[in-house]
């Protein structure tokens, strides 16, 4: 399996380091095949040859079977006539990974909540506010005059759909209801357009339970009852939300995995971003991009039929959650007192004593 590794910025090329680490030890211990291209990208880049995305890096992405993207530091990109163009939004929009597909999971001593978390959040990765490339420059946003700002909020039935569907598939492989969650009251016509396209598919799937909730209900059943929910589907800006809620809430932002996923391309990339105050002291917890990396493995494995992929995946999911829940292997913002690189070490210890 070839994989296109761009550590990114911030805290990026420190839990890239890690999660290559790891790829390494799971490769050594199950003969994955694994083939690692390491690229630069963001302010790197930008320094080395005038792009934060080089076109030649851009070009890799749809020839390997795989990418794993290091967070960017976008706010900080000049505009993208000066080269800076944000990785993340372009891979997003130009190769239709139209699925962000984030599962979060509680740890027993790591959560404060009352019932356990097992969800996924899908959220429609390609339009909503966030649609950089679909609107004229500058994206969903601009000023009439210096008083007033607009966001432009685009919402269409196929990506609708097709978002709807993935959240569907999941659900059969889990526990086989889907909530979609949006603003529809208020919202009419474009939460209105996202609701009916996710029903039209609901019927599609009569063994998929379909349920529908608001999302300030949402926000707080999450917290109240997070084991009432299997697979969430939601436009963009909703989705973003809710998984940072939904990862703090299990213990971390540093926790959780994710992947963008399209019809035939997939993108590893954490859910949390650059963290630039922290970035460079060596203390990041490198475990959402670990799990994100995971995820990348086991959607291969799906696609090319190489089951020893998809037990490479469980068996890291596994080992990471035992890492996770004891003490004393615990990064600072799980409360532990680990650095990176010691963290790193530890999981690499399990996941080797461990068949
Ligand atoms: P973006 O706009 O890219 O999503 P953000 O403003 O949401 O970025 P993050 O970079 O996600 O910000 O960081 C939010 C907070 O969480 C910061 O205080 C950061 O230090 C912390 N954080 C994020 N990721 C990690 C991590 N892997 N390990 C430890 N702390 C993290
Ligand atoms: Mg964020």
């Amino acid at each position: 399996m070839k994989i296109l590794v761009l550590p990114g910025d911030g805290i990026g090329p420190e839990i890239t380091e890690a999660t290559v680490e790891v790829l390494h030890a799971l490769d050594q211990q199950a003969g994955l095949g694994l083939e690692l291209e390491r690229r630069d990208i963001g302010l790197a880049a930008l320094a080395a040859s005038g792009s934060t995305l080089p076109d030649d890096v851009l070009a890799r992405v749809p020839q390997v079977d795989g990418t794993i993207l290091g967070p960017v530091s976008h706010y900080d990109y000049p505009p993208r006539a000066e080269g800076g163009i944000n990785p993340s939004a372009e891979l997003r929009t130009r190769f239709e990974l139209y699925a962000n597909v984030r599962p979060c999971r509680s740890v027993d001593g790591l959560t404060v909540l009352r019932t356990p978390m097992d969800l996924v959040i899908v959220r429609e990765n390609t339009e909503g506010f966030y649609s950089d490339r679909s609107m004229h420059a500058g994206g969903g946003e601009f000023m009439p005059d210096p008083e007033s700002a607009f966001s432009i909020r685009k919402i269409t039935a196929r990506a609708s759909r097709r978002v709807a569907r993935t959240a569907f598939e999941l659900a059969r492989t889990r526990r086989s209801h889907v909530t979609a969650v949006h603003k529809a009251n208020v919202l009419k016509l474009s939460d209105g357009l996202f609701l009916d396209s996710v029903r039209a598919v609901a019927a599609d799937y009569p063994d998929v339970e379909l349920r529908e909730l608001i999302v300030d209900a949402a926000a707080a059943r999450l917290i109240r009852d997070p084991a009432s929910f299997d697979v969430l589907v939601t436009t963009n800006m909703f989705g973003d939300i809710l998984s940072d809620e939904a990862s703090e809430l299990c213990g971390s932002l540093g926790l959780g995995g994710a992947v963008n996923a399209g019809d035939d391309l997939c993108v590893a990339q954490a859910q949390h971003g650059s963290a630039p105050d922290i970035a460079g002291r060596g203390i990041a917890n490198p475990v959402s991009l670990i799990l994100s990396a995971g995820l990348l493995l086991d959607w291969h494995g799906a696609r090319a039929d190489r089951p020893e992929l998809r037990q490479a995946w469980q068996h890291l999911d596994r080992v990471v959650t035992s890492v996770i829940a004891e003490p004393a292997t615990r990064t600072r913002d799980l409360g532990g007192s680990l650095g990176t690189a010691d963290f790193t070490e530890a999981l690499i210890a399990a996941l080797t004593k461990e068949p």
